[in-house]
């Protein structure tokens, strides 16, 4: 593999299918309603809290548990993942954009394993990813900390500057940076995930930005994926 390239990780939500198809969506709206069953609170102040969680930790049940809501994260999470069928279906374009890249490819996500099993099932693409990181390898770590980004990295056996980071969380773009990986942002409008006009500082810590994953998006701007 040329351009040192050799190990591609993958952001799961709002990444390997885009925020606009409604799913991320539903899902917070489950959230909401667990979280108001459980702590009896209006679908408005779950909301809020919901915001605020993710917003603290950059994993809902990470980001509750730091402002002092325990919760069974297990339960939570399946709740709120519930439905994906509905929303998620088999991607031609991406199943083709993945098979024409040679490098080992993982799946890096802050949601619980078993639930992005279920969600690359989904999308028909399981088979092309080696292992799955997700909640449950990282235990009390998640995205953008550095120590989640140095565990997997590790587990692969690479090195930061062999890895390329798929993402549409800045946060986590520029975590990926920081530590010499090369990143591609993809650009899913959810100001939850810090999307904003590309700011300098913003382009700085980007190497290619897309709309979406296909080999027609990248091949101008990421050359390096196929080199
Ligand atoms: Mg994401």
């Amino acid at each position: 593999m040329s351009d040192g390239i050799t190990c591609l990780l993958f952001d799961l939500d709002g990444t390997l299918y885009l925020e606009s198809n409604g799913y991320v969506k539903h899902c917070r709206t489950r959230g909401c309603e667990y979280l108001s069953k459980k702590f009896g609170w209006t679908m408005a102040e779950a909301e809020e809290k919901r915001k605020l969680a993710l917003k603290t930790s950059n994993q809902t049940v990470k980001g509750l548990r730091t402002l002092g809501y325990e919760l069974d994260d297990k339960e939570f999470v399946s709740y709120m993942r519930d439905g994906v069928e509905q929303f998620l279906k088999p991607n031609r374009e991406l199943g083709e954009f993945l098979s024409s890249l040679k490098q080992k490819k993982y799946v890096f996500t802050n949601t619980r394993e078993v639930e992005a099993e279920k969600a690359l099932k989904c999308l028909g693409i399981r088979d092309h990813f080696e292992k799955v990181y997700g909640a449950d390898f990282m235990g009390d770590s998640c995205k953008p900390e550095t120590r989640s980004f140095n565990a997997v990295v590790e587990d692969v056996g690479t090195t930061c500057e062999e890895c390329c980071m798929v993402e549409d969380s800045i946060k986590n773009v520029i975590a990926a940076k920081q530590l010499g990986m090369r990143t591609i942002f993809v650009r899913g409008r959810d100001p939850e995930q810090g999307f904003t006009d590309e700011s300098g500082e913003t382009l700085e810590v980007i190497d290619c930005a897309c709309d979406a994953l296909t080999i027609g998006n990248l091949e101008k701007g990421a050359p390096f994926l196929w080199k």
